[in-house]
């Protein structure tokens, strides 16, 4: 078996088994690029290492023999005492991962070969000492896992002792010293002296890195990057190249352009007379690579021309790491470079003007992470500005403003046109207009699927949650952090992105991709490479999909906002949202009303409200299909809490006022009390108990569709049930409902479909029987997965959820994005027989998964026929939707 590869064997497409950082020397050494000769050791070696704790049969003598032929080609032999060949030993998986082991240089030298080492260097002692203690650090670092502290320890000592901060000023008898001290560390912790044997050193790190496959952080990474755990890692053996020969050599790093802006130029970083790891670590400063041109202008041109030459064949940006050995260059490694969000759209643009690749292409290399990003504003962060507390950036976004701490402050000062920052220890529905009205929230409490968190996702609103350094005060309208005092009325920056709050107003920057969505940006008209790149790769994802992106919205504001983004219709509008504020003493009524006469009054009093709320979502739909959920939670949660309303009670009954209104309020609060309200009174379970609720709303959207086609627009209501886990249940609210739409509709040519949310576990493993009921399925994949998991949303992820993530039980939470297996499953169940039993059932999803990049591709391949997510998610949809295509 095969187990040793030449770098002259292997190529790029070979990644699996030779490792992404020896599929790439492979490829530079066949493109005849400058790379030091060397080969690589196998992934497959390294499994049949881990699986048995032994060197595979065979490995040893292949190692041989292409050490051999290496010393051949080199002229030298390993580690010999007047010439050494010395090599490098790297790690290099599949995927790049941080936490394993990292690289040996310099394996090979010793007492004996230093010295040659020195000669062959023209007597530069001081070089050879260097890199002999470089060995030691590194070997006794990563192999044999001595504190590397104890090392940068000694180096500190000697560069004190010289009164020196600067490596460079280390000479050769100090550096003699250090080497003596380096052994001592070795010998303390080992228990042994530092190996003199040139291949056992080999041998010894060739094991280590097998190894470190293993290693503790290794495996937690692979586990929560879903990374198999059976890849292993390859070895790279590379012969050593040396930028610490003196100011005519060095070592750096370049990228073919700028990760940051994706701009074309000459990016990286350079450093004279250095070895490997000291342009990262920092020990010296680099500088820039332009600089390069006047300290070597040979290797300068070489290097631009390689670089060149790497973009063109990889098709894409690349980083490089290089080094100099007296003047000559050598290529140490290159792969397709990281970069940011603004980068990758640039690039990816850029690429397909130059003809290097063509839009599929270019599709696939953005996503919708990178996208959304773009979307959010930015902080404007001078040195002035330094963080008070940190909580979870939990919606992101940059947002300044006055500090409030009720809901009808915030209501009361943002109708006054100032932007407010609502502050909570956690939100909860009551507080649902604050937050609309705010710029951003702050949390003291809760996590990524707090309340707050949820919402404020749900509408693109900045928010930090859990803040725990926060001591939040409503009552006396303060807060404190840091040892500071902010009252209501001061002013706070929160960065929902990072999760960072700031004293005080930190400037802030709209995004243009924002305003090019909006439609406030003409991407043919300005010169702005982001937003034309991002026009075109949107405009080529909306001409590829299959998926159609609707919106979850509940305002016509909304609604108009998400037409805008490109929504092609509402795929949730939630109809509780329209019991809040002075609505509520309606519902207060319907609640409380004793005889049949008393509810209908109430009903009879909210119907013209609906109505009109829903004229104007069907306004701004207009032609596009709106889909409105029955009312779905308790009716508790409409009242006031229990705690409260006691409290006014006793106080109204000292001040001997009439109480018997308040009385009944609590009487009912304390009889509709529900252990689990989740798994309560809610849903269809609603409208099937109370009677002409679900009527009311069925009559207000139907009137509402009718006097739009009467205005001559063109409405499409579509009714959705929620929580039915039964056929039965839907079919006696269908009855009713269509009797009502077949009144209120006549020959005004509305048609108005009804259909259900697929929501309870049953729901979806009954599908077939209940699509016999329902003209399309709209999956509610928050609640499928709670029930799915059994997992209270709102309570879990504080309580342990960050366990789970720990663990690598999951590595996402399955509210962020379906959990594939599980729930997923009962989608994919639900589709195969809702369209089994109604072939032409409509699907979709209306869960936050519908703006999940992952999840809307797991949607694509279920065969939905559209998603729908927050007004803000839906160009991130869209964008996804086109990927799952090419
Ligand atoms: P990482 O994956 O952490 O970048 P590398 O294996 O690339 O680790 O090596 C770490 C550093 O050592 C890099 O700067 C690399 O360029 C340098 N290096 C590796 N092999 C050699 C070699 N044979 N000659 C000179 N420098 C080397
Ligand atoms: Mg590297
Ligand atoms: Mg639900």
């Amino acid at each position: 078996h095969k187990y040793v590869y030449d770098f002259s064997e292997g190529n790029k497409e070979l990644k699996e088994l030779l490792g992404g950082k020896g599929a790439n020397l492979a490829e530079m050494t066949n493109l005849g690029l400058p790379v030091p000769p060397g080969f690589t050791i196998t992934t497959e070696a390294c499994q049949a290492y881990l699986a048995t704790g032994r060197e595979p049969d065979g490995l040893a003598g292949q190692i041989e023999a292409h050490l051999e032929s290496l010393e051949r080609a080199m002229g030298k032999r390993l580690g010999d005492p007047q010439d050494p060949l010395l090599v490098s030993v790297r790690s290099g998986a599949k995927f790049s991962m941080p936490g394993m082991m990292e690289t040996v240089l310099n394996v090979g030298l010793n007492d004996q070969s230093v010295v040659g080492l020195s000669a062959q260097a023209g007597g530069n002692d001081r070089f050879a000492w260097d890199s002999y203690r470089r060995l030691i650090q590194m070997f006794g670092k990563t192999v044999c896992e001595v504190p590397g502290e104890e090392f940068e320890h000694a180096l500190d000592e000697a560069k004190h002792a010289k009164g020196t901060h600067n490596d460079l000023d280390l000479d050769a008898d100090d550096l003699r010293g250090l080497v003596d001290a380096y052994k001592k560390i070795f010998l303390k912790h080992t228990g042994r002296e530092f190996p003199q044997q040139p291949r056992e050193q080999l041998d010894l790190a060739i094991r280590a890195v097998f190894e470190s496959w293993n290693a503790e952080r290794a495996v937690l990474y692979r586990r929560q990057e879903r990374i198999p755990a059976d890849l292993g890692t390859a070895v790279n053996v590379v012969t050593m190249v040396f930028g610490n020969l003196g100011p005519d050599s060095g070592t750096g790093v370049a990228f073919t352009r700028d990760p940051a802006s994706g701009a074309q130029g000459i990016y990286g970083d350079y450093l004279a007379n250095a070895q490997g790891e000291d342009v990262v670590a920092g020990i010296r400063n680099t500088v820039p690579l332009q600089e390069l041109e006047q300290l070597d202008k040979a290797s300068y041109d070489e290097l631009l021309g390689i670089m060149a030459r790497l973009e063109e064949h990889y098709k894409d940006l690349c980083d490089i790491e290089f080094t100099i050995e007296r003047g000559k260059l050598w290529m140490l490694q290159t792969r397709v470079g990281k970069r940011t969000a603004a980068a990758a759209f640039v690039i990816a643009g850029q690429l397909v003007d130059e003809g290097l690749i063509d839009l599929d292409e270019a599709l696939h290399r953005v996503n919708g992470a990178q996208l959304a990003q773009l979307m959010f504003p930015r902080f404007q962060l001078d040195h002035e500005f330094q963080p008070v507390a940190k909580g979870i950036g939990a919606s992101p976004g940059a947002a300044s403003g006055t500090v409030v701490f009720t809901s009808a402050r915030a209501v009361e000062l943002a109708a006054e046109g100032e932007s407010v920052i609502l502050v909570r220890r956690e939100t909860n529905p009551d507080d649902l207009n604050g937050m609309i009205a705010a710029k951003g929230i702050l949390t003291s409490r809760g996590g990524k699927t707090s309340h707050a968190a949820v919402v404020a996702r749900g509408m693109g609103k900045t928010c930090v949650s859990g803040a725990d350094e926060i001591e939040v005060n409503v009552p006396a309208k303060r807060f404190t952090v840091a040892g500071q005092t902010v009252n209501e009325g001061d002013v706070v920056s929160i960065d929902g992105t990072t999760g960072k709050v700031y004293l005080g107003e930190v400037p802030v920057m709209p995004s243009e991709v924002v305003q090019y969505f909006e439609g406030s940006l003409d991407p043919e008209h300005i010169d702005n490479a982001l937003v034309r790149a991002v026009h075109r790769i949107m405009t080529h994802a909306d001409g590829k999909r299959r998926l159609a992106v609707r919106t979850n919205a509940d305002t016509g504001a909304d609604a108009a906002r998400a037409r805008r983004f490109g929504a092609e219709g509402i795929g949730l509008c939630r109809t509780e949202h329209m019991f809040l504020g002075d609505r509520r003493e309606l519902v207060e009524r319907l609640i409380l009303a004793r005889a049949p006469g008393e509810r209908e009054a109430a009903l009879a009093a909210l119907l013209p409200l609906q109505r009109a709320d829903f004229e104007e979502i069907f306004r701004e739909m207009d032609g596009l299909p709106v889909t409105v959920r029955l009312i779905d939670p308790p009716l508790h949660e409409f009242l006031p809490p229990l705690e409260q309303l006691a409290v006014n009670v006793a106080v109204a009954q000292e001040r001997g006022e009439d109480v018997a209104k308040e009385e009944a309020l609590l009487a009912a609060v304390r009889r509709m009390h529900e252990e689990n309200p989740m798994l309560g009174l809610r849903g269809v379970r609603l409208g099937l108990v109370i009677p002409g609720l679900f009527a009311m709303q069925v009559r207000a959207i139907a009137e509402a569709a009718v006097s739009c086609a009467r205005g001559g627009g063109v409405a499409k209501p579509e009714i959705m049930v929620p929580l039915v886990g039964a056929v039965q249940e839907l079919e006696t609210v269908r009855a009713e409902a269509e009797k009502i739409i077949a009144e209120v509709v006549g020959d005004s040519g509305v048609e108005v479909l009804i259909g259900t949310m697929i929501e309870v576990p049953r729901a979806a493993l009954t599908a077939g029987q209940i699509a016999e009921a329902a003209e399309f399925f709209s999956f509610g994949t928050n609640d499928l997965t709670q029930m799915g998991w059994g997992f209270s949303r709102d309570d879990v992820e504080g309580a342990f959820f960050w366990r789970y993530l720990e663990l690598g039980i999951f590595g996402i939470s399955p509210f962020e994005s379906i959990d594939r297996d599980g729930v997923g499953r009962l989608v994919r169940i639900a589709a195969e027989e809702g369209r089994a039993a109604r072939p032409g059932l409509k699907l979709g999803i209306c869960g936050e998964h519908g703006g999940d990049p992952d999840s809307v591709h797991f949607f694509h391949e279920v065969g939905l026929d559209y998603v729908s997510c927050s007004p803000f998610r839906v160009p991130v949809a869209r964008l996804e939707a086109g990927r799952a295509v090419v």
